[in-house]
């Protein structure tokens, strides 16, 4: 294996490269750096549980039984174990086994809330959320940056002197699971001899991920220590609290009490109960513990060790790989010389020897520095087959002072409607997160190499000055005309096509029938969509206005399974639905809040469930409707569009100056749509479709063709003639169209944003790469994807609604200047 010599004194583990596909079958060739959020279980640890299962029983503790027995004996070794792992000595420390390290963090917060007079808490910056949390249960609480640390730490209390003998928690993270930071084990130590009774938090759930914790000194230790074991080995789903002997009285105030933790409850006449004395942990864990969690515990520190050798030798590989990914990353540079990542992470950083955490944090930047995305970059990692995170990762603090971002900032974000996980992630020029990929014992340096690789793909500028645009050139008086019309009934669904020589009705809205009804998660009520459930691609819905029927088919999956079909009157009849139940059902479209009425007939609504194997409810958004019956379009125009400067080239991502904010809900005027995602009507135009097979071939020649139908459009427009062209993505510099004998006028309201739905094959639900993959290449702008244009009728009202047909004459008009 070439490039792995030399590197044993750099203590690269090269034997994981030779084991890692046996063990971890589930990544067939995806490349997992999202260790920091949870790990990979590997194959033999779930096979050696599953044997260890399958020769012995385990009773349900607090019992005499041999199986009963058996359960207590081993949980009392396996405690005893793992407060060796961290070198705890069992005289000085107790472990509790939690959930998680959350539930370690709320055990604490709900003994010292129910002190005397309370507790104060001061929390460093680069907590996770479940830390920052525990402020709601303190008196006075303080977020502290490394300075506030060290001035607190020299001088005295932080919340003052005049505080009814109050106890302090000061709590934070090891290791920032942002950005792989470590911080001063030390300073549980120098709280501890601080004024006033204080009590240290060491969240520890980032670090021992690949790093030893050594407990050995108790004295110095903090006193209590929280982390999550599934982070370490994958599996079990299980955490601990270790807590120092010393500091076991913080304890004694917590009120409640739950089976397993009390010797004598006295309840009707009198109310006494007497605790479990003689160790913590039996007081802390309350009800059955999870004994089969514990037992894999034990299994999972056998194999760990087997497979991956010490915590040092996982430190000493996963550092070295943390090094190799930054230096990769920082050493992408665009063609004009600016580099392409901003890096939050620095391994190299010898801060008072701590070191940094295999965890890095970025973000990408185009050549002239316009944010990329986040959420972009996250859908085509995944289409290549990279499991990272992206956005806030549960660190609002870091990413605040790593982002400069000011609380009102985020404040201001969030009234414009950014959400944890939304699509809209750059915010008034800045980003709102972070690209995070973080390695673990079992990532390798091929893992490292392809991800630089992938990053320098797809989001290296590579060419110094930007081609001529193809934007605004274009030949006047070309014959275009309506190649197809589709609608799609049900949203998400199979789609339509307007037989030819059919006047099909436009409403404000967009075509009639189009989008009216949707699928509703019978539990959540969101509406479902082709991106989780390929499978609706085949579900193909299609009008008989006659008869006044939605037939709906689905192939067979097999020839042994006949095709199945079902008839949905169009009727609004109220009979067909449910009831207004007390619980009006109300459900979510794209994040929005919509009220839509369900099918009462469970035909129908078994119909699909057992299509999709998800329960379901056919619902109706009619027109018309007020309220959450009525939705609006978000589209509008692209920055791409509005300046298309002389020399950009589509390709370049961001390339135009920033002009006002982009929010994309600010400027779109107020217009009424069904359940389509963005707006009334999508168009597409063959030749944009050619000119991006064209692309595709030439990037992996012999790649199937992409078919115009993944773009879901509903009116697919093409030249007239033979001979008549138009130049591909013209469709941008369109301001409006007017369309059939009657010239109806159709106003454009901006580019399309694509996801990676479009992958979806629409013939045969399978998905694909392309043409995601290249559309990233070549129509990105302002970090987006863009293909096809939004459209609605514009005509004034009390005319009669225009009609489309297949065939009808087009011709577009173009923006000013252009
Ligand atoms: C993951 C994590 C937590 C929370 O762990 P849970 O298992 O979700 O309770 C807390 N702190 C840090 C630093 C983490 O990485």
């Amino acid at each position: 294996m070439a490039g792995l010599d030399g590197q044993a004194n750099t203590g690269y583990n090269a034997r994981v490269e030779s084991f890692r596909d046996d063990e971890y079958p589930m990544l067939k060739g995806d490349i997992y750096l999202d260790h920091a959020g949870t790990t990979l279980y590997p194959k033999s640890l779930m096979e050696r549980f599953a044997q260890v299962m399958t020769s012995s029983l385990f009773g349900n503790p607090h019992s005499a039984s041999a199986s009963s027995q058996l359960s207590t004996a081993r949980i009392e070794d396996i405690r005893l174990r793992v407060l060796s792992f961290f070198n705890a000595d069992p005289a000085e420390f107790d472990l509790v086994f939690v959930a998680n390290a959350t539930a370690g963090i709320k055990l604490i917060a709900d003994a010292l809330r129910a002190a005397p007079n309370g507790f104060d808490y001061a929390y460093h910056q680069a907590s996770h959320t479940s830390i920052i949390g525990v402020r709601e249960e303190a008196r006075n609480s303080l977020c502290l940056d490394d300075d506030q640390v060290e001035e607190w730490l020299c001088h005295g209390c932080p919340f003052g002197d005049d505080r009814d003998d109050r106890p302090v928690l000061f709590a934070y993270p090891a290791q920032s699971n942002m950005n792989g930071q470590r911080y001063p084990l030390n300073w549980a130590e120098r709280a501890r001899s601080a004024r006033g009774k204080t009590y240290s938090l060491l969240d520890a759930a980032a670090l021992v991920c690949s790093t030893p914790l050594d407990l050995g000194h108790a004295h110095a230790a903090p006193d209590f220590t929280v982390l999550s074991f599934y982070k370490m080995f994958g599996f079990p789903d299980l955490g601990a609290l270790i807590v120092r002997r010393d500091a076991e009285a913080a304890f004694n105030t917590r009120r409640y009490f739950g089976g397993g933790t009390v010797d004598m409850v006295v309840c009707l006449k009198e109310q006494w109960h007497a605790p479990k004395s003689q160790f913590l942990h039996e007081r802390l864990e309350d009800g059955t513990l999870p004994v089969h969690s514990i037992i894999a515990l034990d299994v999972a520190l056998d194999v760990h060790e087997r497979l991956f050798g010490s915590m040092r030798d996982v430190a000493a590989h996963t550092s070295f790989l943390a090094r190799r990914l930054c230096s990769g990353l920082r050493s992408i540079k665009h063609e004009n010389g600016e580099p392409v990542c901003v890096l939050y992470s620095d391994p190299d950083s010898a801060k008072e020897g701590l070191g940094s955490g295999p965890t890095i944090a970025f973000n990408i930047r185009n050549s002239l520095g316009t944010w990329v995305s986040l959420a972009e970059v996250e859908k085509l990692a995944s289409l290549k087959g990279f499991h990272i995170r992206t956005g806030g990762v549960c660190n609002p603090g870091g990413i605040a002072s790593a982002l400069g971002l000011d609380p009102w900032e985020m404040r201001q974000n969030f009234s414009s409607g950014f959400r944890c996980g939304t699509d809209n992630d750059i915010m008034s020029g800045k980003p709102t997160g972070i690209i995070r990929a973080s390695l673990g014992a079992m990532s390798t340096i091929s893992d490292v190499d392809s991800f630089v690789q992938f990053v320098s793909e797809f989001y290296r500028d590579d060419s110094p000055v930007p081609i001529p645009t193809t934007l605004g050139a274009q030949p006047r008086g070309s014959q275009l005309h309506i190649h197809s019309i589709t609608i799609y009934p049900i949203k998400s669904c199979g789609g339509f096509q307007v037989p030819p020589g059919v006047d099909w009705e436009v409403k404000p809205e967009g075509l009639v029938w189009d989008r009216e009804w949707c699928l509703l998660h019978q539990g959540t009520g969101q509406v479902l969509n082709q991106k989780r459930h390929p499978k609706m691609a085949l579900i193909r819905p299609s009008l008989d206005l006659k008869e006044g029927q939605l037939h709906v088919s689905y192939p067979g999956e097999s020839p042994a399974h006949l095709s199945r079909e079902i008839s949905i009157p169009i009727s609004k009849n109220p009979s067909l639905f449910c009831t207004s139940s007390p619980h009006s059902r109300s459900s979510r479209v794209c994040g929005e809040e919509i009220q839509a009425q369900t099918y009462a007939s469970p035909d129908i609504n078994h119909f699909f469930s057992d299509i999709l194997g998800v329960p379901c409810l056919l619902a109706r958004f009619p027109a018309g409707g007020q309220g959450k019956s009525m939705r609006h379009s978000k589209a509008h125009l692209q920055k791409h569009q509005l300046q298309p400067p002389p020399r950009a080239r589509p390709i370049l991502p961001g390339s135009f100056p920033p002009s006002p904010p982009d929010s994309d809900t600010e400027k779109a005027v107020s217009r009424r749509i069904l359940l389509s995602n963005e707006s009334p009507i999508l168009a597409i135009t063959l030749p944009s479709v050619d000119a991006l097979n064209q692309e595709i071939q030439m990037a992996k020649p012999g790649t199937k063709e992409v078919s115009y139908a993944v773009f879901r459009a509903n009116i697919v427009i093409a030249p007239a003639a033979p001979d008549a062209s138009i130049t591909p993505y013209s469709e941008d510099s369109w301001s409006s169209v007017r369309i059939g004998q009657q010239q109806f006028e159709f106003e454009m309201l901006g580019a399309c944003r694509r996801c990676h739905m479009v992958c979806i094959n629409q013939n045969t639900a399978e998905k694909t790469e392309e043409p995601f993959v290249t559309l990233s290449k070549t129509r990105r702008f302002d970090g987006k994807l863009f293909f096809g244009v939004h459209m609605c009728y514009s005509g004034s009202e009390g005319r009669q609604f225009p009609t489309v047909r297949v065939g009808d004459m087009l011709v577009p008009e173009w923006r000013r200047g252009e």
